[in-house]
Formats: C-alpha cells, structure tokens, sequence
C-alpha cells in the first residue's frame, strides 16, 4: 500500500502545475493555493485507499466467518441426526423391555430374541453416542474459530467506518478549498477581457496547466528557453497593458 508521501508524489508528477513548478506565471491560481489543493488532493487520495482497503479486508473477514459458520452448522446437524437415530433406538429399546418384563410374552426362545434385540441396540445407542462425543469434540475448535472471525468483523467493521468518516471529511475539505479556489479564479477572471481569457484558457489546456509565462532576462518562464534578443527587445517595447507571445511554447508572455 502507497503511503501519503508517495501519493503525493505521484499527483506531484500527474499535477505538475499544482507542485509550484510556475513559480507565481500563472496569474489566476496563485501557487500557494494551488499547493494547497495538492495537499488535500493527496489526503483524500490516501484516505480513499484506506478506504477500499478496510472494505477489502472485512470482506475477507466475512468470507472466513461465514465458512466457518457453515462448518458449525453442518457439524450441529450432523449432531442432532445422531441425537435423533438415538432417540429412535431408545424408544424401540422401551418397547422390548416392555414386551420382556410385561408378562404377556412366556416362551423362552422369544424371550431370549428379544433380550438380543435388546443388547444389540444398546450397543448400537453405545456406538451412535461415541460418534457423538466426537462431532462435539470438532465443534469446540470451530465455535472458537466463529467466535474470534465474529470479533474480526465487529473490529474491521469499525476501522471501516472511520476510514469512510476519514474519507468524507477530506473530500468535503476538498470540495471546500476547490469552491473557494473557483471564487477566487472567478473574482481574478473578472476583469481580464474575454477574448484574452479565451486565449488564455486554450494555451492553458494544451501546456500542462500553464497558460501564461513570466520573461525573466531572455527566457521565458513557461518553457524555460531563451528567446532571441529582437524578440525581448520587441516586448519590452510594448506599450503598457499590451502582451506578447513566448515565440517558443506560444504562451502569452507578461514582463
Ligand atoms: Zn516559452
């Protein structure tokens, strides 16, 4: 998982205008505000990850318990249809003892059978009971399991309610600041003439966010090349409130 730090970098580099690399050219959305944005831009980012993360892993968590919990029930059911064959087994057992003890019956051979169906389903209720004590025995480890994968959940469950509050406590923050940045661009756009804001606008949309370049000595702040001395020359003749072009990258260019 990405840290904040590299998260960061990375809308460092898919922002590049938003890292202060303008150095104040552009005139709508001073630098810092931009930085800013990046940061809260960056946290939201990292918050969504945390996010998905802890949903991913209470999904996990689910997935186990509801295993384990169909084991369980499997291993219950097994245990009742034992106690049931039991159940059956000593009912049919009564009968006999009845049959043997009720003095209707008086003939020695039918009272010998019935004393064999007698013991052998007192071994068979034996042996069913043994088979019971051992589902039992496989059900303590699996009830342990189900109760620990039920804590599990309860405590992923939590972690991803804070991470969602996280979530929308930064992505609220972002939804502030970029309202109050579009205030702040609307309110600085204002004046500038339409036309002007056009241009500015296209060569902002096809130069990494930059539509407008400081000339420092020869080199234009947006592209960073130099420009040849006729055309610095030309530009610092222009009258005042008038703009040139960056021959280079095209932006326009502002003393
Ligand atoms: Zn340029």
């Amino acid at each position: 998982m990405a840290t904040l730090s590299e998260i960061r970098a990375a809308l460092a580099l898919a922002h590049p205008t938003l890292t202060g690399r303008a150095e104040g050219l552009d005139v709508i959305l001073p630098d810092e505000e931009r930085a800013t944005l990046l940061d809260e831009w960056a946290q939201a980012a990292y918050d969504k990850q945390q996010a998905e993360a802890a949903a991913a892993a209470l999904a996990d968590a689910e997935a186990a318990l509801a295993a384990e919990s169909a084991t369980r029930d499997d291993l219950a059911r097994q245990q009742k249809r034992i106690d049931d064959e039991v159940e059956s087994f000593k009912a049919k057992r009564q009968g006999f003892d009845q049959k043997l003890y009720g003095g209707t019956v008086s003939n020695p051979r039918e009272l010998q059978d019935l004393q064999d169906e007698i013991d052998a389903l007192g071994r068979r209720i034996t042996q069913l009971e043994d088979e019971e004590l051992e589902v039992m025995e496989q059900v303590e480890p699996v009830e342990a399991k189900v109760a620990e994968l039920t804590a599990t959940v309860d405590q992923r469950r939590a972690v991803l309610a804070d991470a969602e509050t996280r979530l929308t406590v930064a992505e609220a923050e972002l939804a502030a600041e970029v309202e109050a940045e579009e205030a702040v661009r609307a309110e600085a756009a204002t004046p500038v003439p339409a036309e002007l804001l056009a241009e500015y606008e296209r060569l902002r949309a096809g130069r990494g966010g930059i539509g407008v370049a400081k000339l420092t000595g020869t080199q234009c702040g947006g592209c960073h090349l130099g420009l040849s001395a006729v055309e610095v020359a030309a530009f610092r003749k222009l009258p005042d409130g008038e703009y040139g072009h960056c021959e280079e990258c095209g932006r326009i260019l502002v003393p």
